[in-house]
């Protein structure tokens, strides 16, 4: 049996990479139909994030039949455009949801910049057929990061795995789900999404697909340091309360620590020499002060989660669909 595979594309503010992007997958996708490797109803799903530039307009162009130089069956481009910047990884849900609700046998999600090499498809659906049910795209380079990039995801990697999150190093947003993981993976009800710690934990017979990443095609990356430092919050908070764990174990060493200075200022209150003492309370307070205010960020971080979950609001609002 020939799955029907659906390619799921966030795209936010890309007009300058989309054409070109969607040429290749359309060509990508009719060389796979061609080849009997998927079935000839698969689809490429463009879901637009609330972009301001012409990135709408070019999906419903594809969506007709009528960008200039890209060539594609009637049918095979279809939109989702939300009605806001819900972030890649809500556009990525979305987009990978409304495939499962389509009747999809599986999807692969990846950039719409082509930095993930598409020709790595093929490989992703030849190890499904043998029945990996989830298929990671893992990169086997980083040249194309800057050295500040490389090392911060590098601590971030290590980090996660200390605190006992199983994630697939160097791989991103490129990979193919069947099904059943995606059917899985729509029970998840929480606001803070973070994809690539979730999908490792769903289990599932899994494999790797190895490629070259390459540089962003146009444009330029739409995730600024702020973005990716409350990509790597959300996903320290989401799978993980040792932060939380860590201060109680600080307070019980500060108890710890100050039990033995009472008793040493007790033992030199007895001897009869008192100290004036003024160096060591100036570190004392200011140690213990930071230690509390580091403490109460970190509380204050889960707390403020924990309101934005309750409130459980849509993770993302679709504006149109283009069937
Ligand atoms: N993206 C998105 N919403 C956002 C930011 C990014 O849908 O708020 C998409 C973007 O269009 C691209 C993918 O997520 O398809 C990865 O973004 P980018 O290539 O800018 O990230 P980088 O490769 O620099 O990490
Ligand atoms: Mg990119």
């Amino acid at each position: 049996m020939r799955p029907l595979l659906w390619i799921v594309v966030p795209c936010y503010n890309e007009e300058e990479v989309l054409p070109e992007t969607s040429k290749r997958l359309a060509a990508k996708l009719d060389s796979l139909i061609a080849r009997e490797m998927v079935s000839g109803g698969s689809r490429i799903l463009l879901v637009d994030d609330g972009s301001s530039d012409a990135t709408w307009r070019q999906i419903a162009a594809l969506h007709d039949g009528n960008l200039n130089g890209v060539s594609a069956a009637p049918g095979v481009f279809c939109g989702l455009k939300l009605a806001h910047n819900a972030g890649h990884q809500n556009a990525l849900f979305a987009g990978l949801m409304h495939a499962y609700r389509q009747g999809c046998d599986c999807a692969i999600s990846l950039d719409a910049d082509l930095q993930d090499d598409i020709n790595a498809i093929d490989e992703m659906i030849e190890r499904h057929a043998e029945g990996a049910e989830i298929v990671y795209g893992v990169r086997n380079n980083r040249d194309t990061d800057t050295r500040f990039k490389r090392s911060t995801a590098e601590a971030f990697y290590s980090l996660m795995r200390f605190l006992g999150v199983e994630m697939v190093s160097d791989s991103a947003d490129y990979r193919l789900m069947g099904k059943r993981s995606l059917g899985a993976l729509s029970e998840f009800k929480e606001t803070n999404l973070f994809l690539r710690g979730i999908v490792p934990s769903l289990g599932f017979a899994t494999a790797k697909v190895y490629y070259r990443r390459g540089e962003r095609f146009a444009g330029e990356s739409k995730y600024p340091l702020k973005k990716m430092v409350s990509f790597a919050l959300e996903g320290i908070t989401s799978f993980s309360i040792a932060p939380v764990r860590l201060i109680t174990l600080i307070g019980v060493l500060a108890v710890i620590v100050s039990v033995v200075m009472i008793l040493y200022a007790l033992a030199s209150l007895i001897m009869g020499s008192v100290v004036a003492g003024w160096t060591s309370l100036i570190v004392s307070i200011w140690l213990v002060g930071g230690l509390i205010m580091i403490a109460l960020g970190v509380v204050g971080e889960y707390v403020g989660r924990t309101y934005l979950e309750a409130k459980g609001r849509p993770r993302y609002i679709v504006d149109e669909v283009l069937e």
